[in-house]
């Protein structure tokens, strides 16, 4: 047997590297994408002096005092003649809009009697208040996000305004889900004796996207070794990673084994770790296509899941590794010898603030009845048979919605 450390680091060793795509940047499609390149401004901002205030613009020496002044008439944002302003006289400018030539002040109007002729101010201009300075804020060349940015809405907000249309990104990984087994049936479907619902493949589909990667095909196969490879060899054409359930184990009709080990490049292992045990990875068709293929029991799945496939999309779709925590187990139990085991996990802050796990009480890799409860994986070392109250444990939490 092998460590998952060991299984895991074999993996993210021959994961490929990100793809790039380019994508607009107006329309919403950049939300929570990840920047492929820094992006530098290709301009200044603001890109000329322009008004802080609804006010009047003023040469700060005529203003020393209260005092009235004419108004030449009226700057509004979007204004676009180049104006000057003459010594004793003012302009009634609008926030935004670009001030005139030698004015050196705004006077907001809540400080004037609001004239649209002559203005009154109440109180003496400042010289420099209420401007924004041309290319104050950006400068040409600098950066503006960096390269691995996690675009949120605010990130928008500066392309936008630099003036940036399109950006590159590190593509979604695009995911085939595969379930295998002559006992699944549709969730909905009525079942016969022996029958059971597919939850894998719904499981997955959402583990996918949860993970920011991009689910393209979700199957199910009987175990038909012919099928699994029918399938596989059309999907290696276009999918980024392949991640297929069941049928690796050591039964009569572990197919997708089969099927594979025909195929070559995937190594076929025993993970020491509880659930999750026999696992297969390899890289499919000339454009090596990363192929998971995880143990059928549901609990098995979740776990490698999270365990090898979510660090490759991670690694893949350009995002830095997801960080553990450490948390304080409140009840004990115990762990199967030689082996970690990825338990199922509630984890709360305690009054004091300590994160506290309380396990799920059944650990089988079918049992998912008291799944609603978990919200983690807490992580016992091999070397560890019996957890005990107190003990501080690795966690890792599960995916909920990206
Ligand atoms: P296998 O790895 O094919 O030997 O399956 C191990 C166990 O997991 C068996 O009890 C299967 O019925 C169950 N199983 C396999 N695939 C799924 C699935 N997609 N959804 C739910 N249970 C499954
Ligand atoms: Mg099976």
């Amino acid at each position: 047997m092998i460590s998952h450390d060991d299984h895991r680091a074999r993996i993210l060793a021959a994961a490929p590297a990100p793809r790039v795509e380019r994508l607009a940047v107006s329309g919403g499609s950049l939300l929570g994408r990840v920047l492929a390149a820094d992006v530098r401004s290709a301009v200044e901002l603001p890109a000329f002096t322009n008004s802080a205030m609804d006010g009047y613009a003023v040469h700060s020496a005529d203003v020393n005092e209260p005092c009235e002044l004419p108004v030449v008439g009226d700057i509004a944002a979007g204004d676009t003649r180049s104006l000057s302003c003459e010594p004793g006289s003012t302009w009634r400018i609008m926030t935004g809009a670009p001030m005139p030539e030698g004015a050196d002040a705004v006077v907001p109007v809540e400080l004037t009697d609001g004239g649209v002729e002559r203005v009154r101010f109440e109180a003496a201009a400042t010289p420099g208040n209420h401007i924004r300075h041309a290319c104050e804020d950006v400068r040409v060349g600098d950066l503006l996000l960096p390269r691995g940015t996690h675009v949120a809405p605010h990130h928008v907000a500066v392309l936008a305004s630099s003036g940036v249309t399109q950006v590159d990104v590190v593509a979604r990984p695009r995911v085939v889900v595969v379930s295998t087994g002559d006992e699944l049936r549709a969730a909905g479907s009525e079942l016969a004796h022996g029958q059971i619902h597919d939850s894998n493949g719904p499981m997955l589909a959402a583990l996918v996207e949860a993970a920011g990667a991009q689910l393209v095909e979700q199957a199910h196969l009987p175990d038909d070794a012919r099928a699994v490879s029918d399938l596989l060899e059309r999907v290696v054409e276009s999918a980024d990673v392949v991640i297929t359930t069941g049928g690796v184990s050591a039964g009569a009709f572990d197919v997708v084994k089969e099927a594979l080990i025909e195929a070559g490049d995937v190594t076929f292992d025993k993970v020491a770790m509880q659930p999750g045990k026999p696992q297969g990875f390899g890289l499919l068709g000339e454009r090596r296509v990363p192929v998971f293929t995880l143990p059928g029991n549901p609990m098995s799945t979740l776990v490698s899941f999270h365990v090898f496939v979510l660090p490759t999309l991670d690694a893949m779709g350009g995002r830095p590794p997801r960080e553990c925590e450490r948390a304080v187990v409140e009840r004990g139990w115990t762990s199967p010898p030689g082996r970690a085991q990825f338990a199922r996990v509630a984890v709360r802050r305690d009054d004091s603030g300590r994160l506290v796990i309380h396990p799920n009480s059944r650990q089988g890799s079918h049992h998912l009845g008291e799944l609603a409860e978990a919200n983690a994986l807490a992580l016992v070392p091999a070397d560890v048979d019996v957890v005990q109250a107190d003990d501080e444990l690795d966690i890792q939490m599960l995916l909920t919605k990206e």
